[in-house]
């Protein structure tokens, strides 16, 4: 697998946890990380992703503001208030495009933001940096 040649070159893969209740953009944010050598967990409701979180140890949390369960706000103070995930970064996967919506939700305490549908091609380079704060 390309994850594990990536990974064998010394770091850890880093682990990516997906929330998304849309099985076309989970299958396409996930069938991307793997791509770029990441391990991927998937969760489809908020429940189901603050469970996962807490126990899988992810790097980054990829985030779906609408969930059926649970909005992005809700979703993301529950990380937050979790010793396990309260410094894991969680960016927000959001179809919303209206100006303002980035300082909106930045502002909530996201640590970033990506708009639907995902952008393939910039997708790995917003990943790295999402991973790695202040590194791109
Ligand atoms: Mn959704």
């Amino acid at each position: 697998m390309l994850a594990r040649a990536k990974a064998a070159g010394g770091n850890m893969a880093e682990r990516v946890l997906i929330i998304e209740d849309n099985e076309q953009n989970l299958k396409l944010a996930r069938d991307l990380l793997q791509y770029h050598g990441y391990e991927t967990l998937v969760a489809r409701t908020a429940a189901e992703g603050v469970a996962l979180a807490e126990t899988g140890n992810p790097d980054l949390i990829l985030l779906d503001d609408r969930l059926p369960d649970g909005d992005g706000l809700a979703t993301l103070a529950r990380l937050r208030g979790m010793d396990a995930t309260a410094a894991v970064p969680v960016v927000a996967v959001t179809a919303s495009a209206m100006s303002g919506d980035r300082e909106r939700l930045l502002q909530a305490g996201f640590d970033g933001y990506l708009s639907k549908p995902l952008d393939s091609r910039a997708f790995p380079d917003q990943i790295r940096g999402f991973c790695r704060p202040g590194s791109t």
